[in-house]
């Protein structure tokens, strides 16, 4: 479209008393009970969840795949489903881990392990490929419609008893997303955001908690160096590497865990400030990782043995830890966590040490107690003033510390299922999820496989 053109119709539409989005016409509009923002791992289970409880459900997400950090972002290695010898986590989230085992391989730790410190021992490491298409069966199976390369442009509330409500059996929200640059509209009753950055909660109207400085991103890769760590003067790879980044050829954080542990495994960059909010961040963030991959990949050919390094594998995705939480009910705060503190609306457990990866520093981690379990309510997994909308996963009502252990996949894919089943309920009770009875909510969750404290 010429732009003098677009002009007079933005210039008419004015006139009329439109916005500028309503000048275009919806390919479509679909009417459902829920709709799920984000394919991460959260999200696929709020999906699955609402769907396996009868409810209508559409899953968005602007990537091409489920699993979000996870699949696309490389990090396939789920944890802690299991804390002090005793299973926490199962439902939606451990048949979707089990499934990805049974179709791509993978071990289970031994229950029975005691994690201390070394609560990395309960990661399982999954093929990446197996976790996305089962991630993806699953939803088919429950009867959720997939929407990948979409994403919501426009969120807004349906006053009760409205005409359009009326039209829309019930709608409490109608949704215009662009999908693949084409404008679909969807009217549903309950939103759940899931896309670990609350870009679905800020759209909707809620507030979004935000640190000044974030945790940096990761990109995962794999160099094929050539180069035998036990043999290489590693006093001069140092040095080298110590001019490369006083000269600017390199960043300090370019071997997230300094350069030593680089040559012995050549697969992650650090990216400073990753942010997966909106397209321009999540462009920045990954073209910074691509570049870090480069710059070390030419880094290791300039080093004895490494002239012919090569790339063998990299994610398509910078991995991004921190970006926006959703400002809830309530706030999980760092004591609460390590406290293991159960409220009587909470839903769901977590478990992973507080873990705050910061530049230049080693990973601050502190580890929980013997014994305790830090659990999720239902209260930090709604919105302050919104009603009608829930969120799950990385970006759930939390304090940057509690957030920090929160993150992890088997602790976003409990909340994930808590927010479905919330969902499910409030529209089953009529009410919205600030008022749902949570005992029902309890219920659903134990009814489909869902351990809850
Ligand atoms: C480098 C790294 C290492 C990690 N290591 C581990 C580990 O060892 N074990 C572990 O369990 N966890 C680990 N984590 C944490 C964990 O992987 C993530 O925190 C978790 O997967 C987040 O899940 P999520 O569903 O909340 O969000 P995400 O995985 O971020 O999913 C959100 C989804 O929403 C989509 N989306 C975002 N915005 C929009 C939008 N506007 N419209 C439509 N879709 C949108 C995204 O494309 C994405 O698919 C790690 C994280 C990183 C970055």
């Amino acid at each position: 479209m010429k732009r003098p053109f677009l002009a007079v119709l933005l210039v008419l539409g004015a006139l009329a008393g439109l916005r500028a989005d309503d000048t275009f016409t919806p390919i479509d509009t679909a009417d459902c009970d829920v709709v799920v923002v984000g394919a991460g791992t959260a999200g696929v289970c709020a999906a699955v969840q609402a769907a396996r409880a009868g409810m209508e459900t559409i899953l968005i997400e602007s990537g091409f795949q489920p699993g979000g950090n996870a699949t696309t972002g490389g990090v396939h290695f789920p944890g802690c489903f299991h804390a002090w010898q005793k299973q926490i986590i199962a439902g939606i989230g451990w048949e979707w881990v089990l499934g990805a085992i049974d179709l791509g391989g993978g071990t289970l730790p031994d229950p029975m392990l005691v994690p201390g410190k070394q609560h990395w021992r309960h990661q399982i490491a999954l093929n990446g490929a197996a976790y996305s298409a089962f991630g993806e069966e699953l939803c088919l199976k429950a009867g959720v419609r997939l929407r990948y390369f979409e994403s919501p442009y426009k969120v807004e509330a349906v006053p009760e008893d409205s005409d359009l409500a009326g039209e829309h059996e019930g709608a409490r929200w109608r949704m215009v997303s662009i999908s693949q640059g084409e404008p679909r509209e969807i009217f549903c009753r309950c939103l759940i955001d899931c896309t670990g950055n609350g870009r679905l909660s800020y759209l909707a109207g809620a507030r979004l908690d935000h640190e000044e400085a974030t945790q940096p991103g990761s990109l995962l890769y794999r160099i094929n160096t050539g180069i035998d760590p036990d043999k290489i003067d590693m006093e001069l790879v140092k040095k080298r590497f110590d001019e490369a980044v006083a000269s600017g050829r390199l960043l300090k954080e370019d071997a997230q865990y300094g350069i030593e542990g680089f040559i012995r495994q050549p697969v992650n960059s650090y990216v400073a400030a990753a942010d997966s909010s909106t397209g321009q961040t999540r462009t920045d963030t990954d073209i910074r990782g691509r570049q870090a991959m480069l710059r070390m990949l030419r880094f290791v050919r300039t080093l004895p043995g490494g002239e012919n390094a090569t790339i063998a594998e990299m994610s398509a995705e910078t991995g991004v830890r921190e970006s926006y939480r959703v400002h809830c009910l309530y706030t999980i705060t760092a004591d609460d966590y390590t406290a293991g503190k159960v409220w009587d609306d909470s839903l769901a457990y977590g478990f992973y040490p507080i873990d705050l990866h910061r530049l230049g520093r080693w990973i601050d981690q502190r580890h929980l107690d013997e014994g305790v379990v830090p659990t999720i309510p239902l209260r930090a997994l709604i919105p302050e003033g919104v009603d009608y909308l829930l969120v799950a996963g990385r970006c759930l009502g939390s304090d940057r510390l509690a957030n920090s252990g929160l993150r992890v996949q088997a602790t976003c894919m409990a909340t994930g299922q808590a927010a479905g089943a919330a969902a499910a309920e409030a529209i089953r009770q009529k009410v919205s999820p600030a008022q749902v009875d949570v005992e029902k909510v309890k219920a659903l969750l134990r009814e489909h496989g869902a351990i809850v404290p």
